[in-house]
């Protein structure tokens, strides 16, 4: 994939040249195979992935229509119309972006569109295409699991032989996936919410003291040292992103990808020297711990002050609920904070961090020198940057700020193996997946303000490389996943975070064990 993408800008250069005369003669030689209008739905910023895949299909002679990230649905079907294009693609990151692709097909099929449509992107899946989008749109509905495989599945829609036998094969593949599906859903074994937070983690509060923090208030970091971030990197999902299987540092001497893997790794390095020394990218962050006790089972209340007689916020977590086998808990984040009643004094951080300031402007000069490797490249050190930014933050505030591990000693390798006491979790992500409680984290301590970090109307965080969440400091507390909840446990959270049933199900949607259309069934 870095190879395709590398020759890619030599390509497009060449096109760009050959452009008018291409344009003047304009016989059948010169035709693309066909024409793809790609797009990031609305709310959401989904980037890398997305590009990745235009420059395949255009080094594989499709042409690209990329209307970029945060498009509105009625913005994609006239674009469609407008360039009449071939089939549409959209991708999207976060999980309100599966409900919104749902809706797209929706609007498709009122709209009396015929083309095939693509879905892809980290949350999307085979199962999610199959049960949510595609029986809401009559035309061809394709989830492609990466970059590698869009221009298969783009040459058999545009084939004049093969579509109608791939169109057929992929329809009744769906139908075998919602079947599935359907039987899964059937047989899966609910608590009922009361009976899952009775079986919560057994957490002996009477023989624990929460470390109170060293340092009290809001800390902003404005330009914090790249080359201090450097050595934080957790380089495995750099290759992940361009698609070479295998972790790092082993992945360099891999049999396979290992020569394209050292390759590039140094054009990474280079990249990564320059951005420092040159200042491409300014790192920001902000974050502050505060009083906190849990309440209501599975809510957090944070106070303005020591006292806790003035009450901040109220967060909302989930609670596993599927039936776990025997001494395994149904475990709940709010379950790692001391519960009011102990009358213990306990704590919970808030933080958000970009390493994306500035990237524009460099983003932009590589794209108009039809630059997509070092453009792509750019982003994904950025991404790197910030993630090993929340890995440096969480130490510092660990070590000094709040300061319960302060003699810890963790190399680069035991860190991202998080061998240290306390998580991060970010919302969004499977121990807190419902994505409006970014909103109370914004309120509490301002990142737009105080790192240049904005939310979208869905919660997706920009800069895109950033990352935001909660520290909770108990030595048991660990990320683990939702999974998928019930009804009763909507309505409570409904409840509970003041949402109609219905938005409460709009964010929810991506955890929903039950089909809300149909579910009436009493959960006991
Ligand atoms: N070292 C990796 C970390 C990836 S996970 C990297 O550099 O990419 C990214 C972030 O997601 C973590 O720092 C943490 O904030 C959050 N996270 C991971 N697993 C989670 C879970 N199960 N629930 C909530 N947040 C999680």
């Amino acid at each position: 994939l870095p190879q395709v993408v590398k020759s890619a800008r030599v390509m497009k250069k060449a096109v760009a040249y050959l452009l008018p005369y291409i344009e003047a003669e304009k016989d059948e030689n010169t035709r693309a195979k066909g024409k793809i209008l790609m797009a990031t739905v609305k709310g959401d910023v989904h980037d890398i992935g997305k590009n990745i895949v235009g420059v395949v299909l255009q080094c594989n002679n499709f042409e690209v229509v990329d209307l970029g990230v945060m498009v509105p649905a009625q913005k994609i079907l006239d674009a469609a119309k407008e360039h009449k294009v071939d089939i549409i693609g959209l991708s999207g990151l976060i999980t309100p972006s599966l409900d919104e692709m749902a809706h797209l097909a929706k609007e498709m099929q009122r709209e009396g569109f015929d083309l095939p449509l693509l879905i892809g992107g980290a949350t999307t899946s085979r199962v999610h295409t199959a049960v949510k989008i595609e029986p809401g749109y009559h035309g061809t509905t394709v989830y492609v699991k990466d970059a590698s495989r869009a221009v298969g599945v783009a040459q058999n829609l545009v084939s004049e032989d093969h579509k109608a036998p791939y169109v057929e094969e992929i329809k009744a593949e769906y139908e075998k996936v919602r079947a599935m599906h359907a039987g899964k859903q059937r047989k899966t074994e609910w608590l009922t919410l009361r009976h899952a937070r009775a079986n919560k983690i057994n957490i002996d509060w009477d023989n624990y003291t929460p470390p109170v923090p060293k340092n009290w208030g809001i800390t902003v970091y404005d330009d914090f040292s790249l080359e201090e971030l450097r050595d934080y990197i957790d380089w495995t999902p750099f290759f992940k992103t361009w698609e070479l299987a295998g972790s790092y540092p082993k992945i360099l001497d891999d049999k396979i990808v290992g020569k394209h893997a050292r390759e590039l790794f140094d054009d990474a390095q280079n990249m990564l020297q320059q951005i420092i020394d040159e200042k491409w990218l300014q790192a920001k962050a902000v974050f502050a711990v505060f009083p906190a006790n849990q309440v209501n089972d599975d809510d957090i209340e944070l106070y303005a002050n020591e006292d806790r007689s003035e009450v901040l916020t109220t967060l909302h977590h989930l609670r596993q609920q599927n039936q776990k086998p025997p001494g395994r808990p149904n475990q709940c984040l709010a379950d790692f904070v001391a519960p009011k009643d102990t009358g213990l004094k306990d704590y919970i951080g808030a933080f958000a961090v970009t390493a994306g300031i500035g990237i524009d402007e460099h983003v932009q000069r590589f794209e108009a020198d039809h630059d997509d490797y070092h453009s792509i490249m750019l982003k994904a050190l950025a991404d790197r940057l910030a993630e090993a930014f929340a890995e440096r933050l969480h130490e510092i505030v660990r070590k000094e700020h709040w300061g319960y591990s302060s003699d810890e000693i963790l190399d680069n390798r035991a860190l991202i193996k998080e061998q240290y006491k306390g998580i991060r979790p970010a919302p969004g992500y499977p121990a807190c997946p419902e994505h409006t409680e970014k909103a109370l984290l914004w309120e509490l301590i301002d990142p737009v303000t105080n790192a240049g970090i904005s939310l979208t109307e869905h919660f997706a965080m920009l800069p895109t490389a950033a990352v935001s969440g909660w520290y909770f400091s108990h030595p048991e507390s660990k990320y683990f996943g939702v999974g998928k909840i019930n009804r009763d446990q909507v309505e409570d959270y409904a409840r509970r975070k003041g949402m109609t049933l219905e938005e409460a199900e709009r964010w929810l949607s991506a955890v929903l064990g039950y089909n809300p259309a149909e579910s009436k069934v009493a959960v006991g």
